[in-house]
């Protein structure tokens, strides 16, 4: 008999287990809620949403996530369809009622002929049989050891700090520059490493005030133990003195303005790549608590950044995810014991929908393997191949936080040009791209 095990029944554990089952294979659901409970989940339901009851952009000709709702669909996800069936109106979002949502993908999963249910802990990583581990950022802290264990300690993070990530194509490069601190690096790619934007004494002063009166998040309760090692928020640097961040992530120290070599800057942000496509730019240090709308304001303060679009900003939370890029292979097996997948938000994605994708994905793969038969993932000209590709190869390895999907993810297409003027046509051009390769990715697999 050929089983599947799958651990956690959150977003990417629920699909995974759907998308299996229709592939004929048997599946055990097996999860800690009800008996064993996290700070932020108040049910024992399958596919419960912890914070926001929305799946966020539904258009999917102009925006990344509702390009991946779109994927999903096609691939008959549990998420989306049960989505559909609950759905909120919420303009152009996809909000949902999330009881009747949670209870419908508990329902649809309990009465799968495929699907059983085993409730309670699972503490370790077995060595024995197919497993997909899809517990999510609040993965129970004895699992989380035991993942440690096998990864090292230095692979599994307990909170992310996510830096604020910049398409670079709308980085003001009359004002920015490239250059590594002392220019150092072996080659000419090391030396120009980092992308500086220079601030003087006013703006400095100007961009410290804005910090200090932004609109800050709160941590949820049972949040915050051990954030405080090596991750501070920059607007808690600058509560420490106003000086404190011209000394720390801003400091002008072995950087000469590439524009004006005379001026001195007072202060300098950097920028780092954070994709080997080289689309994507993370603000190195610039980890926020502040709320998205004041972030979006304060970063445009820095000069080269006025235009600026992020593919996502930044945040603090508690968050248990893998280094996947050097620990997961392009099936997110665990490559030091490939019975054992992960899934879901542990990978390295973040948010309810790239999760639930990553489950689709898992269940699938899994399920092919079981069966005998060779699948690849989708190619990275569609969101979720674009996803998987980013996490287990793409991203900065040394560096690597939790990714949204975002059309900076995607391979260029030819004959169409960056810009701003350009950015509806293009981000058609990769929808429509995108499709065609999905479904034929997904006909390749009946
Ligand atoms: P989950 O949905 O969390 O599912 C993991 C499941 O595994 C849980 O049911 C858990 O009980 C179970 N589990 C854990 N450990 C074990 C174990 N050892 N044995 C058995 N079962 C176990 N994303 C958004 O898109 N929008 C938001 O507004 C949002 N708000 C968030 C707020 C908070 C406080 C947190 C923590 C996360 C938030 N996220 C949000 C991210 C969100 O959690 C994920 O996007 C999504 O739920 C992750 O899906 P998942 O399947 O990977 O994990």
């Amino acid at each position: 008999e050929k089983t599947l095990h799958i651990v956690g029944g959150g977003m990417a554990g629920s699909e995974a287990a759907w998308q299996a089952a229709n592939m004929g294979i048997k599946v055990v659901l097996h999860e800690m809620r009800p008996e064993t409970g996290t700070f932020a989940h108040q049910t024992g339901n399958f596919g419960e949403m912890v914070c926001s009851n929305s799946f966020r952009s539904d258009d999917s000709e102009q925006n990344a996530v509702g390009l991946l709702h779109w994927e999903m669909r096609a691939a008959n996800g549990l998420i989306m369809q049960t989505a559909d069936q609950h759905r909120l109106p919420a303009g152009g979002a996809l909000a949902v009622d999330r009881e009747p949502f949670a209870e419908a993908v508990t329902a649809a999963l309990k009465s799968h002929p495929n699907i059983s249910t085993d409730y309670g802990e699972i503490a370790e990583l077995p060595s024995e049989g197919m497993w997909i581990f899809a517990t999510g950022p609040l993965t129970s802290p004895a699992l989380g050891e035991a993942i440690a264990k096998e990864t090292g300690t230095d692979r599994l993070a307990f909170f992310d700090a996510i830096a604020p990530i910049v398409y670079a194509e709308s980085i003001d490069m009359d004002v920015a520059w490239l250059q590594s601190r002392y220019d150092k690096g072996e080659t000419e790619e090391e030396q120009k490493a980092y992308l500086n934007c220079p601030m003087t004494k006013d703006q400095y002063e100007a961009f410290i005030d804005a910090l200090l009166a932004a609109d800050k998040t709160e941590f949820h309760e049972g949040e915050t133990a051990g954030y405080f090692d090596g991750c501070l928020p920059i607007e808690v640097m600058a509560e420490r003195g106003r000086e404190t961040l011209r000394h720390g992530p801003m400091k002008p120290i072995g950087l000469t303005n590439a524009h004006r070599p005379e001026e001195k800057a007072y202060a300098v942000v950097q920028l780092r790549r954070d994709n080997k496509l080289g689309t994507l730019y993370n603000i190195v240090g610039f980890q926020t608590k502040m709320k998205y709308g004041a972030q979006a304001e304060v970063f445009k303060m820095i000069p080269g950044l006025e235009n600026a679009s992020f593919a996502r900003l930044g945040g603090i939370h508690r968050n248990t995810f893998l280094n996947s890029p050097t620990l997961l292979d392009d099936q997110m097996r665990l490559k030091s014991r490939p019975n054992i997948r992960f899934a879901g938000q542990v990978t390295g994605v973040e948010g309810y929908v790239e999760s639930a994708a990553m489950g689709l994905l898992a269940g699938r793969l899994a399920a092919a393997e079981l069966s005998g038969r060779d699948m690849g993932p989708p190619p990275g000209s569609t969101a979720m191949g674009a996803l998987i590709h980013h996490i287990t190869g793409g991203a900065e390895a040394k560096t690597f936080q939790p990714m949204n999907v975002n059309f900076g993810l995607f391979p260029p297409l030819d004959g169409i040009r960056g810009g701003r003027k350009g950015r509806k046509e293009r981000y058609k051009g990769y929808t429509d791209r995108a499709k065609e390769d999905f479904s034929q990715w997904l006909e390749g697999q009946s």
